[in-house]
């Protein structure tokens, strides 16, 4: 695939960037997942499935296990709202948040433990810049994550245990339907796609855009703090996605999977970095190039390729020369109209 040229390649610690600083990872974005192509891959099926589970998602389900089993309010408790169960479940997120979005900004961004390697942008974060509270992008993230971020997401949860506790919405014991828990907490991260494509496109939508995104997309060189830096208009369409669990019978583990996974993922997807170098031989994946893209362009990639929907609706923007060029004439007609 030809993808689109780092123009007047000049070369920047080392990386070659186009005019504005921005590097193209070589190949672009991480392709649409193969469960969907047709005729089947098993092949491509099989790797997928691989990287779907390790090292992330088994992270994710091990977290929220652990998390039930020491760092949750027994059910007995959170029949009623009371501020001793909220104020605990309130403080444990914000831990949660900090320490998680912490370790991958202090490394890359703080520190700057690798420069521009790897980068998808030759800029650091903003600072004297009034679009950002205090004139400060890192301050002005932090602000939103944890504050607008943190209170929604605990809001979210607290009402799901209240229901779990109260018997309003239907519980799955793990022993009695060990597959069915299992199968389902494999699911829990394609159901956030699959739900974030959605909010996301209705965001997208002028009064919606005007009412909240804008906001998150203040951020265009976006960094770890940034991906849960939204307004709370944004926040509670976004962990709507927890509502799921009112209607499919479930855990309170898949609940807090779904939640932490809607919680600490973007601070990955927004990394901002391709790879974190580990040390000369071993590259971690870093971020999401295909979301890195959406902050750039803003009118494509609304979702992300394991859930393809951008792919099959002609929003996708996948680093290619081709890609660009549909988007920019798509653009055209749009703004001729
Ligand atoms: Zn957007
Ligand atoms: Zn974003």
């Amino acid at each position: 695939m030809a993808t689109l040229p780092n123009e007047n390649e000049g070369l920047i610690d080392g990386m070659p960037r186009d005019k504005r600083g921005n590097w193209q990872p070589e190949g672009g974005t991480k392709p649409a997942n193969p469960v969907f192509a047709w005729p089947p891959k098993p092949v491509e099926v099989a790797k997928w499935l691989y990287h779907y589970l390790f090292p992330w998602n088994l992270f994710y389900m091990a977290l929220a296990t652990l998390t039930w089993l020491y760092f949750q309010p027994d059910l007995s408790r959170t029949t009623t709202f009371r501020a001793d169960w909220i104020i605990e479940i309130f403080i444990r997120n914000q831990i949660m948040l900090t320490v998680f979005v912490s370790v991958w900004h202090i490394r890359l961004w703080g520190r700057k433990s690798q420069g521009l390697q790897y980068k998808y942008t030759s800029e650091w974060l903003a600072t004297k810049k009034r679009q950002f509270l205090w004139g400060n992008q890192l301050y002005d993230n932090i602000f939103w994550s944890c504050v607008s971020g943190g209170i929604t997401w605990t809001a979210y949860e607290v009402l799901m245990f209240w229901a779990y506790a109260n018997g309003v919405i239907p519980y799955v014991q793990p022993l009695q339907q060990p597959i069915y828990f299992v199968f389902l907490l494999c699911l829990v991260p394609l159901w956030r796609l699959f739900h974030f494509y959605w909010a996301h496109r209705l965001l997208h939508w002028p009064p919606l855009y005007k009412a909240g995104h804008y906001l998150h997309h203040k951020n265009i060189n976006v960094g770890p703090w940034s991906g849960l830096a939204m307004h709370p208009v944004e926040h509670i369409l976004y962990y709507s996605c927890i509502l799921i669990h009112w209607i499919v019978p479930s855990h309170p583990i898949h609940m807090l999977m779904n939640a932490q996974h809607a919680s600490l993922t973007p601070a990955q997807g927004h990394v901002g970095f391709e790879k974190v170098v580990v040390n000369e031989k071993v590259n971690m994946a870093g971020g999401s190039y295909f979301h890195q893209l959406h902050h750039r362009y803003f009118e494509c990639n609304y979702g992300e390729p394991d859930i393809p929907f951008d792919h099959w609706f002609g929003t996708s923007h996948t680093g290619s020369i081709e890609s660009h060029t549909a988007m920019r004439a798509k653009r055209k007609t749009v703004h001729d109209v």
